[in-house]
């Protein structure tokens, strides 16, 4: 029999247990893609935190398989090891109280220790669950401690030598960076490997497994290249280029099961590409639930976001009352910057009947929002893949976005032909993001040409399919290595 290929995915996130946004949605469906490629020799599983914030009706399918103790540095840590299965792929979950009972994943005083000790407990984990992958895929800074420890202290252990490792990065704005004063008491580190992980008189996290890892890759090609760039790398240009070697860009798809506009029980009119017109019942009946002037036939323009500069809303609010006053109504479903929020709740009011604001994060919401909208705001200033758009695209909603990152390689302009789904523009201005929304409000008045246009981007397929394969020919290349 053919040998097992075991793979092992870190992160801190995954949906449909806890998730913040979009590197959630990714560990929650493209482990179950790739082992829907070769259902019989993948053995593919992932480790997790047990954040609180997991969903009950998890939390209570777990099951228990050990307690133990391990080192960080002085600290004797107990923890728990839970698992679950689901779809084919197993989810082991670290339970340690004291780090992970908090009210939210991130922006806590102590991240650092907590993703720290995650990171020791998943090497530890491989020892006492016996379960040493062949590929060890890590996603953030919160998993690079894991990627360094293998290829420095773990590095002459026979268990782990083999073990050959790929970092991905969702995001290089976020690199974990600490002062060098905690190398050792934090991180478990020595001397002798301060300079995987020094940068810039720090401790970068990133940096460090970008440098040591055996395949970097992130989200989207035209990321790939944009990180190689000041404009874009957050500092970390000069490391991205040394190591660009080992780098690649692989578009992240979306889980089509897990949104299909056709069969979602919070979708209460289902439609498909053959026949839309329920996607007009459910924008009806969403402008009664937001309260939205239900007389005139306005297109709306809709934002699922977090609420950050990083997504262009301040892009956003500079247009805002053009764009409304246009006749166009706006839904804006989000959280983030307490600025940003405070601003669209005191705009709110003076826009009653063409503009509503959610601040909270809220996932039937989202599709709900998703399949009643004409259109998708998304000017964000960087985008490393983003899978918003690609959900829009999914219910029908033409997405309108800034030329950048994954938004580049997914959404073609509507003048492209053929390749065309959505309304794009280059420059970070307001006044490119305001002329698209002009050209998307032409397109909606010639109605026959819109419908045909809405069922065209709900043919086109941004499932995991492609994606994976090109995940695991790239596990299938360092393993031949
Ligand atoms: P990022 O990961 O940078 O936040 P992505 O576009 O890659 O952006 O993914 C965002 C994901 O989070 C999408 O699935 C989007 O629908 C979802 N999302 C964002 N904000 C909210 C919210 N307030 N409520 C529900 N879902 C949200």
């Amino acid at each position: 029999m053919r040998k097992k290929e075991k793979i092992l995915f870190a992160a801190t996130e995954c949906t449909p247990f806890f998730s913040t946004g979009g590197l959630g949605d990714v560990i929650g469906s493209l482990p179950q893609a790739i082992k829907n490629l070769k259902k019989t020799v993948i053995d593919i599983r992932v480790i997790l935190p047990l954040h609180s914030l997991i969903k009950t009706e998890y939390k209570d399918s777990l099951k228990k398989l050990l307690s133990t103790t391990c080192l960080l540095s002085w600290r004797s840590v107990q923890y728990s090891i839970y698992s679950l299965k689901k779809d084919g792929v197993v989810y082991y979950f670290i339970e340690n109280g004291y780090y992970y009972d908090r009210p939210s994943l991130y922006g806590e005083y102590d991240d650092g220790e907590r993703y720290a000790f995650f990171c020791k407990a998943v090497i530890d984990a491989m020892e006492k669950l016996d379960f040493y992958p062949d590929v060890f895929h890590a996603h953030d800074w919160q998993t690079a401690l894991s990627v360094v420890y293998l290829k420095s202290k773990y590095k002459d252990d026979p268990r782990y030598s083999s073990i050959k490792t790929v970092f991905t990065i969702h995001n290089i704005a976020f690199q974990g960076i600490y002062d060098m004063g905690i190398l050792g008491d934090v991180f478990e580190l020595g001397w002798e490997d301060q300079s995987i992980v020094e940068y810039s008189g720090c401790i970068n996290l990133m940096k460090g497994a970008i440098q040591v890892c055996d395949l970097l890759s992130t989200v989207s090609p035209t990321y790939a290249e944009e990180i190689k760039t000041p404009e874009y790398a957050f500092g970390l240009e000069h490391i991205i280029n040394l190591n660009s070697y080992k780098l690649v860009g692989i578009l992240n798809g979306i889980d089509y099961t897990e949104y299909d506009p056709a069969d979602e029980a919070c979708i209460k009119y289902p439609f498909n590409s053959e026949n839309i017109e329920n996607k007009k019942a459910c924008k009806a009946a969403f402008k009664e639930l937001a309260g939205l002037d239900a007389s005139a036939d306005s297109p709306i323009f809709s934002v699922v976001s977090r609420l950050t500069s990083q997504k262009g809303i301040d892009l956003i609010l500079s247009k805002l009352a053009q764009i409304i006053n246009l006749g166009n109504h706006v839904v804006i479903l989000g959280t983030g910057d307490k600025m940003f929020e405070e601003a669209l709740e005191a705009v709110e009011p003076y826009y009653r009947g063409k503009l509503k604001v959610f601040l909270k994060f809220d996932k039937e919401l989202a599709k709900q929002i998703y399949a009643c909208s004409d259109f998708f705001l998304m000017p964000s200033k960087t985008e490393p893949c983003g899978l918003a758009q690609m959900i829009a695209l999914r219910y029908g909603t033409v997405p309108i976005v800034r030329e950048t990152g994954g938004l580049y390689d997914s959404v073609k302009d509507f003048g492209c032909g053929e390749s065309g789904c959505g309304f794009t523009f280059r420059e970070y201005s307001g006044d490119d993001l305001y002329w698209s929304v002009m050209r998307a409000d032409d397109l909606y008045q010639n109605k026959d040409e819109f419908n045909e246009f809405i069922k065209k981007i709900m043919k086109i397929d941004y499932s995991w399919t492609s994606s994976a394969k090109v995940y695991y020919n790239e596990y299938k290349r360092l393993l031949a290595n």
